[in-house]
């Protein structure tokens, strides 16, 4: 038991100096500006596997391109997918622009109100559920993301839970700490309180207990113990980048070579790559650039090999349908991560500002 769990008192006061905090702290992040439940909704949609300072300038020119849900449901999907690159994670930007679809064909493009009726969208988990519904709406149900749950694990004095085994009876105590902690006047700021609680003192290394509003509650007042990450692994990748000069263009007109991954596929479906080489081992002096690339727990190394057209067919593996893409086209399609900071590199797009994705809402 948590050294205020049977104190009514100590709780309200934890609520009163956490509420207070998260009032004079808090971050003005663009979100936070909106009680536009679409505009939450995307901007929790975001946030769940990347972190804020990459959220936030892709969320602002998303918003800027889809204003309303109704703009988002009449979108291409891949116009969608290209305004979410840099983000990860596509999956996420194809859920949110089916729901926005179902919304717009049968609930009049209005976003159902409870967290329950949420629940219902594609690509909507409890999670987000509760976050739409208490920072939207007011509802009273508590939200726990990864960074809450640190934070109450900290003040109960728990050990983090392997997610093999003892993770969900875990899981279902902290749901249930969370519930009898939040706060009923005011709901959403309360979670967005404790996830900015999470995100900025309480974060998983060196947490600033010195000036912490939980401080005094607290039971460990550092970091606790948690399960050992399991070990990334590493793969080595080989690409072919073709350029030629457009031909119906004139001088100074680029074309890129791109692949459409297949629909079929279940890691980024339908986005555009670099073709896949035949051999992965580039010779050095044939190496045009390498660089890493992390999804997920897998490190990509990868060799970047320039091609000419006449040697395509015979160096690359054949995969999906292949496009001659002008540079300046290219720049705005549904790129993977990897392939827009290839050409980045190789200056022949505009540098991505954010790349770093990391799994887990992070700070
Ligand atoms: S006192 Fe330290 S460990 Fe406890 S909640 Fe605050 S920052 Fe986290």
């Amino acid at each position: 038991m948590a050294k205020f769990d049977d104190n009514p008192a100590k709780i309200a006061a934890l609520r009163t100096r956490l509420l207070e905090w998260y009032r004079c702290y808090r971050r003005d992040l663009p979100w936070r500006r909106s009680t536009d439940p679409y505009a939450i909704w995307v901007s929790e949609i975001m946030l769940q596997q990347t972190r804020v300072a990459v959220v936030v300038d892709r969320y602002q020119k998303f918003m800027e391109r889809f204003p309303t849900l109704i703009s988002l449901a009449l979108a291409d999907e891949q116009e969608v997918l290209a305004r979410w690159s840099g983000l990860g994670y596509y999956r996420r930007a194809r859920m949110l622009h089916k729901a926005a679809q179902f919304v717009a064909a049968n609930l009049g493009g209005n976003l159902p109100v409870s967290a329950d009726e949420l629940r219902l969208l594609p690509g909507v988990g409890a999670y987000t559920a509760a976050a739409v519904a208490s920072i939207a709406h007011g509802e009273r149900v508590a939200v726990v993301d990864g960074n809450v749950e640190r934070v109450l694990c900290r003040l109960a004095g728990w050990e983090a839970g392997s997610r093999k085994g003892g993770g969900s009876a875990l899981r279902r105590k902290i749901e249930d700490l969370a519930g009898r902690l939040l706060d009923s006047s005011w709901p959403g700021d309360f979670n967005q309180a404790m996830m900015e609680l999470g995100a900025t003192l309480c974060a998983p290394r060196n947490p600033q207990c010195l000036v912490c509003p939980l401080a005094e509650e607290c039971e460990t007042r550092g970091e606790h113990k948690t399960p050992r990450r399991a070990p990334m692994m590493s793969r080595v990748v080989a690409y072919a980048l073709s350029v030629r000069q457009g031909k119906r263009r004139g001088p100074g007109w680029r074309e890129v070579l791109l692949e459409q991954r297949r629909a079929h596929q279940t890691v980024m479906p339908g986005l555009w790559e670099l073709p896949a080489l035949v051999q992965a081992e580039v010779p050095e002096d044939e190496v045009r650039m390498t660089l890493r690339h992390a999804i997920m727990q897998v490190n990509y190394y990868v060799r970047i090999r320039t091609v000419f057209e006449d040697d395509i067919e015979e160096m690359t593996v054949t995969g999906g349908e292949r496009r001659w893409v002008p540079l300046r086209e290219a720049a705005g399609m549904a790129l993977t991560g990897l392939a827009r900071k290839v050409l980045a590199r190789a200056h022949l797009l505009p540098e991505p500002p954010l790349d770093t994705i990391a799994p887990g809402r992070l700070a």
